[in-house]
Parts: structure tokens; C-alpha cells; sequence
């Protein structure tokens, strides 16, 4: 052994880029690499994780600090997920420390253990057992309930011990006597999983046989897969089998979902399925419920972890399987901060477990879609329906001819009407939520803006307000003008006021709205969607939350009230979100054994885009898009790399990306640099935002470019005035 002491590079999380060194004092040897360690940094401590014992530091070994503590005896990341974080910080050039800290869930970043703790509850002790407990209960009469229950010996949890009313004054009274003491709570929740034969699994069609027998038949380990399978024709019902194959197997599974509080129907389906053998990981859950979530994953308990974007990172010690639902969904992106892709990274990670990984979509990403064209995915298809109602045929209303009131045009309420009177139901799409998007003026001609973003205000009528929808500032709806006194007008339709215009057009029908104003309210949107499924709702009103994975039985036509913001896009991908976004809506239209009906509003009937849609050819629609992204090399066939930047002022914000770009002009290469331009939107939340595009035919030069110009740019003063961030294979420009 070496008799100096050894160093440890330590992922601190803070914002800087890479790894600290500290000495390892001892004593014992120094933490494993995926070990957590408390380290000083500045005048306070941080903990942070163990990435490398070095053999020696570029620090002089003098001024290096000693690492204070370590917290595990084991690794909390196994070298898999090291090994995929450090991937990560390298190619989305953030900083590891971050990287790390944010595949981790809070409280073990605080510290907590990684293991299951029991959990406490109460029973009685030698002497309370040898009370009279009609004597007590007559001075006091609930600690006598207390000893009551208690009295068979059995540990009972305080939440149930409140249930009867013994609340924790009573509990420490007891205690205080030394009649009552805390002791673990028998293990109830892991219990045996269904067998197959228990839960009724419906017979496979054609297409999911031959779609398991694919998958089923080849070698093992790292396949990548790509199902394209339309709305309905029973995706679901692969993954379960697939699931199960690796349950019986004793391996784990990770489904990623695009929303789980959108699906309480998949969740359900889960549960009944494979019982409690279930790990949730998504934001809706607190600190404690998450840790344990992953707890269950990292002991292996979990045979299957069912998450959203950040379950990617769930620890599986004992892998057998990856399923991306939706994969084109634009949730997997994370838009800020670490900017990762959950569906990129799922596929590094089967490749680094050596597992198959399944994207699976009705209408995949050009990406994945290229990707299985030049066979590095294996393509397999899911082209029918269950049931006999087949595929919904889908009709343009031009809205050019017939002029829409409040969102709502002739022909498509006399659509509504219809598929009421045969008792079904409808569901309305509108990409815009609130009463109206514009209060107008019509005397001055202004309409009413954010004082902060370079965006109008929205009018929410019912609670009297006008609201941005980009920063959240609020201020009272006042219809008069503030300029010239003028009565003003609410201009265009959001959810709210077409849910009026329905409700004035059909009083009798039970109208129901979803957007996130009412998702916002806890509870509310699993009523609602209890509801729409339990057939009570007759007409829902709802923004693109409606295209994620609903099974409404009994939708039988389904209304886009405007496709127009999506096909004047000016993004890259505007085309292939509509296409998306409008074949996934279609999709809820029609299910099992009822027909369905698709409505488009648009002032642009005759859009090349549209006439694609309507043959319902998604596959169509995808070659046109590649050969058109082809033509003009964006990306799948090329890479890209935004720079942005935002400042309080426009200058500062162009002039620090006008250096980068000035830099990165100087250097030869492959990659173009374009701009700096202002944002689409520049003024945001009171910031004046601009972005510098980085474009290449190949990844290495671009990253080596953008490795080099961070490295140059930190010593910047101006690095410091402005706030920038790299976004690597962004999502949006
Ligand atoms: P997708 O995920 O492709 O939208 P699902 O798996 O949710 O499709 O299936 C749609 C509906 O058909 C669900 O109600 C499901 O229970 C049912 N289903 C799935 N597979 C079968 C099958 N093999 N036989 C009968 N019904 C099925
Ligand atoms: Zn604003």
C-alpha cells in the first residue's frame, strides 16, 4: 500500500463543471466509487458522491481538503448508473455534480439511509399488560380505548391508532408510563404476485402474437425495438406480457410513461396485474414516498418501476427489460437545467445492461422512425384496432366557409348534436385554456399585454382575472380601457369559453372541462376522468392533455377546434408535433365496437399536411417528413446544439453569444454556427432571451466545439452577467 493518503473524486452538487478532490483521511480505506461522502466546500459541507479513487490530484496535495464522513458501506450507484451519469454530464455538457444529485431522490441526498426502514407502530409492554383497563378508562378514557386495542399483543400503526380517535397525546402519555413502546410493523406490503391464471388476460390478437414472438425469438440482451401500433390496438397489453415474462423470471422492468397522473387507467391495470410488486416513481409524490419508491427498486423488491422522465435513472440491480410508452412524447425532454432525453437514455441504458429496449408509439419520432429504417431498431407493427370499429374517418371543416362562433362551427355542432342524440360521447380539443386569448380594445386598437413577456394576456373570467400564461402574472379583468376608457371585447376562444358556448347550446348535457387550470385542483382530474369513464360526462372540453392514453369506451366522435397554430409553426418539428398531436387525438374517437368520427377546424383546409392526415397514414406522413428533413439537414441528419442566453436587457444577452459565436467562427470545422438571433418569444418573465444554433452531419466535432467554447467562454467576465445554458439535441429552438 501507498503510505500517502488516497484521493477521492467526489460529484459535489454544485452549478461548477466538473469533479472535486478531496483526501481520504481514513479511517479504513477510502469509499468506493457510488458511495456517498460529506465533504467541506466553501464554509459549509455538501454530500456527494464518489466517482473515482485517483492515483494523484491536479491539486497540490497541500491545499486538497479531507473528506469528512462516509455515508455508505455500499455503493447507492452501481457502476452502471455511475457510468451512465458521467455519460450524461459529458454530452449534455452539464455538470456532473448536478448530473448525479438529480438521480438521486431527495432525502438520500440529505443523507438518508438507502435500505427500508420498518415502520414504528405501538404495542404494550409487561407492565401495561398488567393494568386493569376498566380502572383507567374510567379517569381516562381513551388511553384506556389505547390499551384496549392494544390488548392482544399485535403492533398497531398510529395512522390506524388515530383512525379510532388516540391521537399522539395519548400515545405519549402511555408511553411516558412506560405501558406502551414503539416496534416494527410486520411487513405487509410485498405480497404474492398474481398468478397468471388468477387475473383474466385477454387472448392475443394476431398482431401482438407475432409482435411477442418477434421479440421473444433472437438472441438475448440488448435488442432495440420500435412498435408502431395504432391508438387501441393493444400496446398495453404487450407490455404486460412482456412484463410478466421477466417477473417470472425474477428480473425487473422499467415502464416510462409520458404522464402518470394522466393515466390512472394504466396504473389500475398495473396493480391488478402484477399486485404490490410495483414501484411509482413520478413528481406527484412527496419526499418520503419517493425514497421509498426508490428504495424498492435499488433492494430489488420492485419488480416493476412505472415513471416518467427521472425513472430513468432508477436503480435496477437486477434488469431485465426497458419500455418507453409514447416515445415521441415531447415530456421526455426535460426542458430546463440537466436537459436530458428519458427516451434517448433509456436506450443507453439497455445497451449498457445488456437488456431489450421497447419504444413503443402510435406515431414514433421521425428519429426513432429513421433509426428503425436503417435497421439499427427493429421495426414491428400494430396496424388494427381491437374490436370491429375500425379506424375513425376523419373530415376537414374549412372555417373560411363557415365562420366559427366561440371556437364552434356549424357543421361541427351539428356533428355534437348527432352523436348526443345517439347517446355517445364527444371530446373537444383546443390547444388554449382560459375564457379568451386577447382582450381588445376596439377604439385605440390594443389589445392588453404582459408587462413582462412579449405575449398578450389571457382573460379567465370565472375568477375575474387576466392571467399570462409564460410568467403567471396576475392582475384584475377590467373591461374598460386603460388607455381611452373604451369598453373592451374578449377576442378568439379558450376552454372556458367554449365550455359556455356548449352550455348555452346544449343545456341538458353534462359538460365537463379538462386543462391544467383544473388539474391544478387536487383531486380533480381523476374525477374528471372517472367520470368521462363512467359515461356521466357527455361533452368533454380539454387541451392536449386529452391525447395521452385515455380509453374512453364510449368517444365516438372527437372535434379539433383549431389545427392553425400548429401548421403555421416555424420550429423544425411544428409538422411532426400536429401530426402527433392530431392522429393521437383521433385516436380516442371510436373505440371497440362503436364507429368513430374525427372533426378538423382549420382556415387552412387544403394544407399538403392535412390531405396526409386524412388517409390516416402516419407512416406516410413520416417518409414525406424524413425526405423533407433530408432536403433541408435537420436533424435526424443532423445534430444540434442551442446555446441560449438571457439577460435584463437585449444586449447583454446578444453580445455574450455574439462572442461564443465569434469564437466558434475562428475555429475550422464541420459545425455552422447561425445566429445569435432573439428568442421566438424574446421577452420572457421580465428577461430578454436570445440563442446561438449549433449545426452538424456529424456528433464528434459538434461536442468537441461546444467542449471548447465552454471552456473558453467560463473565464468570460460577461459569463457571470447573463444566465446561458447548453441545450444538446433540443426539443424546440
Ligand atoms: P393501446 O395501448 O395500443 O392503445 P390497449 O392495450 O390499451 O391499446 O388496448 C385497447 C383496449 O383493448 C383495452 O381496453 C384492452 O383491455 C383491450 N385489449 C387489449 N388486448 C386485447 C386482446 N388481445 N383481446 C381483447 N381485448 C384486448
Ligand atoms: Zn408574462
Amino acid at each position: 500500500m501507498t503510505s500517502h493518503p488516497a484521493v477521492i473524486r467526489v460529484a459535489v452538487p454544485v452549478p461548477i463543471p466538473g469533479a472535486l478532490d478531496y483526501l481520504w483521511p481514513g479511517p479504513g480505506a477510502a469509499p468506493g466509487p457510488g458511495c456517498r461522502v460529506r465533504v467541506p466546500l466553501g464554509k459549509g459541507e455538501r454530500i456527494g458522491i464518489v466517482l473515482e479513487h485517483v492515483s494523484h490530484s491536479q491539486i497540490d496535495a497541500a491545499r486538497l481538503k479531507e473528506a469528512l464522513e462516509v455515508l455508505d458501506s455500499t455503493p447507492i450507484l452501481g457502476p452502471d448508473l455511475l457510468e451512465a451519469l458521467r455519460w450524461c454530464a459529458d454530452y449534455y455538457h452539464h455538470p456532473i455534480g448536478e448530473v448525479v444529485s438529480q438521480a438521486l431522490p431527495t432525502l438520500l441526498r440529505r443523507g438518508r439511509s438507502p435500505m427500508r426502514e420498518p415502520t414504528l407502530g405501538w404495542r404494550l409492554t409487561d407492565e401495561g399488560r398488567s393494568q386493569t383497563v376498566a380502572l383507567i378508562a374510567r379517569r381516562a378514557p381513551r388511553q384506556g380505548q389505547a390499551l384496549e386495542v392494544l390488548a392482544n399483543g399485535t403492533v398497531v400503526a398510529a395512522d390506524v391508532l388515530r383512525e379510532l380517535g388516540i391521537g399522539g397525546d395519548t400515545l405519549k402519555r402511555l408511553a411516558d408510563k412506560g405501558w406502551i413502546e414503539t416496534s416494527a410493523l410486520a411487513e405487509s406490503a410485498a405480497g404474492p404476485i398474481p398468478n397468471a391464471t388468477d387475473v383474466a388476460e385477454p387472448e392475443l390478437t394476431n398482431d401482438q402474437s407475432t409482435v411477442l414472438a418477434a421479440m421473444a425469438d433472437g438472441p438475448a440482451g440488448y435488442r432495440p425495438f420500435l412498435l408502431q401500433g395504432v391508438t387501441g390496438s393493444g400496446k398495453t397489453e404487450v407490455y404486460l406480457r412482456l412484463i410478466r415474462r421477466q417477473l417470472e423470471a425474477g428480473r425487473q422492468s422499467l415502464l416510462l410513461v409520458p404522464e402518470i397522473g394522466l393515466t390512472p387507467q394504466l396504473v389500475a391495470r398495473l396493480k391488478q396485474r402484477f399486485g404490490d410488486r410495483l414501484a411509482l416513481m413520478h413528481s406527484g409524490l412527496s419526499d418520503r414516498e419517493r425514497l421509498d419508491a426508490w428504495r424498492d427498486a435499488y433492494s430489488g423488491e420492485a419488480k416493476l418501476i412505472v415513471g416518467t422522465r427521472s425513472a430513468v435513472f432508477a436503480p435496477l440491480p437486477r434488469p431485465g427489460l426497458i419500455i418507453v410508452d409514447e416515445e415521441h412524447d415531447p415530456s421526455y425532454k426535460q426542458q430546463e437545467g440537466f436537459r436530458y432525453s428519458a427516451r434517448d437514455l433509456a436506450v443507453f441504458r439497455a445497451r449498457q445492461l445488456d437488456v431489450p429496449v421497447l419504444l413503443a408509439s402510435a406515431t414514433p419520432s421521425l428519429e426513432s422512425f429513421y433509426n428503425a429504417q436503417q435497421r439499427r431498431y427493429e421495426f414491428l407493427t400494430m396496424p388494427r384496432r381491437i374490436g370491429s370499429a375500425g379506424i375513425p374517418a376523419i373530415r376537414i371543416i374549412d372555417l373560411n366557409r363557415h365562420a366559427a362562433r366561440h371556437g364552434l362551427s356549424t357543421p361541427l355542432v351539428t356533428a355534437v348534436e348527432r352523436h348526443l342524440a345517439n347517446d355517445n360521447q364527444v371530446l373537444l380539443f383546443l390547444n388554449r385554456r382560459g375564457f379568451a386569448p386577447v382582450l381588445f380594445c376596439a377604439e385605440c386598437r390594443t389589445a392588453e399585454e404582459c408587462g413582462r413577456c412579449d405575449s398578450r394576456m389571457t382573460i379567465h373570467a370565472a375568477s375575474g382575472q387576466l392571467r399570462c400564461h409564460h410568467c403567471g402574472t396576475q392582475k384584475a379583468l377590467a373591461w374598460a380601457c386603460a388607455h381611452c376608457g373604451g369598453e373592451r371585447i374578449a377576442v378568439g376562444a379558450g376552454t372556458q369559453r367554449v365550455t359556455d358556448e356548449l352550455t348555452a347550446l346544449f343545456p341538458t348535457a353534462r359538460i365537463a372541462r379538462l386543462d391544467r387550470d383544473i388539474a391544478s385542483r387536487k383531486g380533480a382530474l381523476a374525477d374528471v376522468l372517472a367520470e368521462v369513464e363512467q359515461g356521466d360526462t357527455q361533452i368533454l372540453v380539454g387541451t392536449q392533455m386529452l391525447t395521452k392514453g385515455h380509453d374512453f369506451p364510449r368517444v365516438t366522435m372527437v372535434g379539433v377546434l383549431s389545427a392553425d397554430q400548429g401548421l403555421l409553426g416555424t420550429d423544425f418539428r411544428s409538422n411532426e408535433r400536429l401530426a402527433q398531436t392530431l392522429l393521437q387525438v383521433a385516436g380516442r374517437a371510436g373505440r371497440r365496437d362503436q364507429p368513430g368520427e374525427v372533426l378538423i377546424q382549420t382556415h387552412h383546409p387544403t394544407h399538403p399536411l392535412l390531405s396526409c392526415l386524412i388517409q390516416q397514414d402516419y407512416t406516410a406522413f413520416a417518409k414525406l417528413a424524413l425526405a423533407e428533413r433530408h432536403e433541408t439537414h435537420w436533424p435526424p441528419f443532423s445534430h444540434l446544439v442551442v446555446w441560449r442566453a438571457q439577460a435584463d436587457a437585449r444586449a447583454p444577452a446578444i453580445q455574450f453569444l455574439q462572442r461564443v459565436a465569434g469564437e466558434a467562427r475562428s475555429e475550422a470545422g464541420p459545425v455552422r454556427t447561425l445566429g445569435p438571433a432573439p428568442a421566438v418569444m424574446e421577452r420572457r418573465g421580465g428577461k430578454h432571451r436570445a440563442q446561438l444554433l449549433f449545426h452538424c452531419s456529424q456528433r464528434a466535432p459538434l461536442h468537441d466545439l461546444v467542449s471548447e467554447l465552454l471552456g473558453v467562454a467560463r473565464s468570460w467576465p460577461e459569463t457571470r452577467r447573463v444566465r446561458w445554458s447548453i441545450d444538446v439535441d433540443p426539443a424546440e429552438l
